[in-house]
């Protein structure tokens, strides 16, 4: 066995169908007593019931969460924090709420109790992404790694069945890259090809019966694994292009992620045999890249980025952002070689 190191995480998880009534219990837990609420203004319903809950516990509402974490709903947020005492938050929502409640922390070291509503896996990692001027800068801290993380199946029925199937693939791959990350190790391996499994083996049943509370489960389940992954280890030339591609060309996170993580993988796969062959293993097909297309189809997923607003003629900028400070990387990544992958996806192609 290859020599490794293993740095585990300090956070606690509570899992379970109706969990979300254990939040009360869990702010003890942590001695919160003053706890601002967070969501997007779309989940302000499912906000407010949290804090109705709450009761005496709960001391106010923050609903203006925004994807990629700006500073400026940030600054805004911190001034109710200090306006109302407060002493801990509490997210729920996708990995764009999670995100404020880590800038949060970040400012004030307050703990954090995050409730995710997506299969993203932000609430399991060292890292936050903010915007400022339109440019993202990333970080890896563990003050922004939420105390406690409440994964409550029932909340996450009301996502809508596509962005169900492609926010389950944006966790995938974390699990994927986790597979031959320069810094991998044999439990986050275990960890990935089980989330890939029960995600890949749980979101086709969702697309098509959203409602079906046990496929839910293990699509929530496999959301933790690979969450726990991308917290744990570091990622590579997918990331790096859907990090450009949201970045640079605006494209929405899931479905990014859904669409470029066939063709990422098709390019690494003559450096990775053995992850090949573990994430096949995992998605019960022959051909790994082949397989996570295929499962892109099985939910709705759109195909090809030229659907999410992504054009032909964009293939040269994105190159030239991309082959720019690359992460490391299991292949060499070449200008020509990328251009085909991004031109492949652009289009829609299966990988051959
Ligand atoms: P999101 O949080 O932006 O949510 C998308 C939309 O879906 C929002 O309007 C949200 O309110 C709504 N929504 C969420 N859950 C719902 C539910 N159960 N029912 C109905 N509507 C629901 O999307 P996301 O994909 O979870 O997160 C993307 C953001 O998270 C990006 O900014 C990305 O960079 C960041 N992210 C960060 C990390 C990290 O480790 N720092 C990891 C993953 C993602």
């Amino acid at each position: 066995m290859q020599p490794f190191v293993y740095h585990g995480l300090p956070s606690r998880v509570v899992f379970g169908q109706g969990s979300l009534s254990r939040l009360t219990e869990e702010l003890e837990h942590l001695g919160c007593r003053r706890a601002l609420v967070l969501a997007t203004p779309q989940q302000q319903q499912q906000a407010r019931d949290v804090l109705e809950q709450l009761g005496e516990r709960g001391i106010g509402l923050y609903t203006e969460a925004a994807m990629h974490t700006p500073v400026e709903v940030t600054e805004r947020a911190m001034r109710v924090v200090e306006e109302l005492s407060v002493d801990c938050t509490v997210a729920i929502g996708g990995g764009s709420t999670i995100g404020l409640g880590k800038a949060i922390a970040l400012r004030t070291g307050l703990p954090q109790v995050a409730i995710p509503t997506t299969y993203a896996g932000s609430e399991m990692t060292p890292i936050l992404g903010e915007t400022r001027d339109g440019i993202k800068t990333t970080q890896r801290t563990l003050d922004v790694l939420p105390e406690t993380v409440i994964y409550d199946v029932d909340l996450t029925l009301s996502l809508p069945a596509v962005m169900s199937g492609t926010s389950g693939i944006n966790a995938i791959a974390h699990a994927v890259e986790a597979l031959y990350a320069r810094d991998g190790n044999p439990v986050i391996a275990l960890m990935a090809e089980e989330g890939i499994r029960a995600l890949a083996k749980s979101l086709p049943r969702i697309a098509s019966d959203p409602a079906n509370a046990e496929a839910r489960s293990d699509a929530l389940y496999g959301a933790w694994l690979c969450g726990t992954c991308l917290g744990s280890v570091g990622m590579s030339l997918h990331h790096k292009l859907c990090h450009t591609l949201g970045g640079s060309f605006d494209l929405p996170h899931a479905e990014t992620h859904t669409i470029v993580l066939p063709h990422a993988l098709a390019y690494n796969a003559p450096a990775v045999p053995e992850a090949m062959a573990r994430i096949a293993r995992a998605l019960g097909c022959t051909d790994a890249a082949a397989g996570l297309y295929d499962l892109g189809r099985s939910v709705g997923a759109p195909s090809g980025l030229g659907e999410i607003g992504f054009q032909a003629a964009d293939v040269d900028r994105a190159t030239e952002i991309a082959t720019q400070n690359p992460y490391w990387n299991p292949r060499d990544v070449e200008a020509k070689g990328i251009h085909r992958l991004l031109s492949d996806a652009q289009a829609g192609q299966r990988p051959q």
